[in-house]
């Protein structure tokens, strides 16, 4: 639980770190707004954070924009495999699920194992039955198809030599987004959604619905969300790290700064993160050329492509 004191609101949200092309950039731009937008409009009518990093992260998934939801990124096979996180950092609940491909939404089914399972992971068919049983709509796989992304993955696979030399490089896409929100509660939560990378191998999960790798929330540390090479993330489990760094006396910026840092110096890996502590304090880090973000908090609002 919360301190009992009112606080001051803040939400961030990330709509993934790579090489925006510039013709993309005011559509990253919109969709962190719209997602900011909703989220606070969750955290102003009285919603817990969690409530706002699910409000916010819908808004993202419904936008083919971004690599989540309908228009996410494709597998080997041409199909949509999503992955979603949510966590709560007052009492530690989570909420997680593994290559679905049915659902338009997998933050609201994941909300859904945190609130009514005793389970906190699922994964594929029994994500799927699990949140059908719970009143989610299963939608087809060809509904989160969209166009632009069989171009894309045609693309990729007749030139996959050269792909293969360059997998992962900082220009290819990593569209994932997230959110982390602070409440008046003093309750801080967290969520992670993902097509995950292109062409991947069916089945293949990466960071960002594992919690402590793509995803973390706890009052005592902080709350994480990251994007970017779901691999080396993974390895060093970052967002887990990172809100270690903030429950050993650092500041939030610094210790997001400083796990984007490790993740190039450790692993080799490139990324972005944000992290909010239960305090408002917070960071927005990444080491690809652009990142897609935006804050609110009752002072400010803003939104970038890049961090400096
Ligand atoms: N981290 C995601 C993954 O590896 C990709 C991304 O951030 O866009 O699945």
């Amino acid at each position: 639980m919360g301190t009992g004191l009112p606080n001051n609101p803040v939400l961030v949200v990330h709509g993934g770190a790579w090489a925006i092309p510039d013709d993309m950039v005011e559509a990253h731009l919109n969709g962190v707004r719209n997602a900011v937008a909703a989220g606070w409009r969750a955290l102003t009518r009285g919603g817990s954070a969690l409530d706002a990093v699910e409000e916010a992260v819908v808004i993202m998934e419904d936008d083919e924009t971004f690599d989540a939801g309908r228009g996410s990124f494709l597998n080997r096979d041409g199909k949509v495999q999503l992955d979603a996180l949510i966590m709560d950092g007052a009492t530690l609940q989570a909420g997680g699920l593994g290559c679905v491909e049915r659902l338009r939404n997998p933050v609201r089914a994941a909300r859904k194992i945190l609130r009514e399972s005793h389970h906190v992971y699922f994964v594929g068919e029994g994500a799927e039955r699990f949140a059908a049983e719970q009143g989610i709509p299963l939608c087809k796989n060809e509904d989160l198809i969209i166009p632009r992304e069989v171009e894309r993955l045609k693309e990729y696979q007749s030139h996959l030599e050269e792909h293969r030399a360059d997998l992962f490089a900082p220009t290819d896409s990593h569209d994932t987004v997230g959110a982390v929100a602070l409440d008046a509660e003093g309750n801080i939560a967290a969520a992670t959604s993902t097509g995950g990378t292109l062409n991947k191998a069916p089945g293949r999960l990466g960071d960002s619905s594992l919690i402590g790798c793509g995803c973390y929330a706890d009052n005592r540390t902080a709350a994480a969300s990251t994007t970017g090479w779901g691999e080396p993330i993974m390895k060093l489990v970052l967002a887990k790290w990172a809100a270690d760094r903030v429950a050993s006396g650092n500041v939030p910026e610094w210790a997001a700064a400083e796990a984007i840092d490790y993740l190039k110096t450790r692993v080799n890996g490139h990324g972005g993160m944000i992290l909010l502590d239960a305090r408002g304090r917070f960071g927005i880090s990444h080491s690809t050329p652009r990142m897609a973000w935006g804050v609110k908090t009752s002072q400010t609002e803003e939104a970038g492509i890049q961090r400096p």
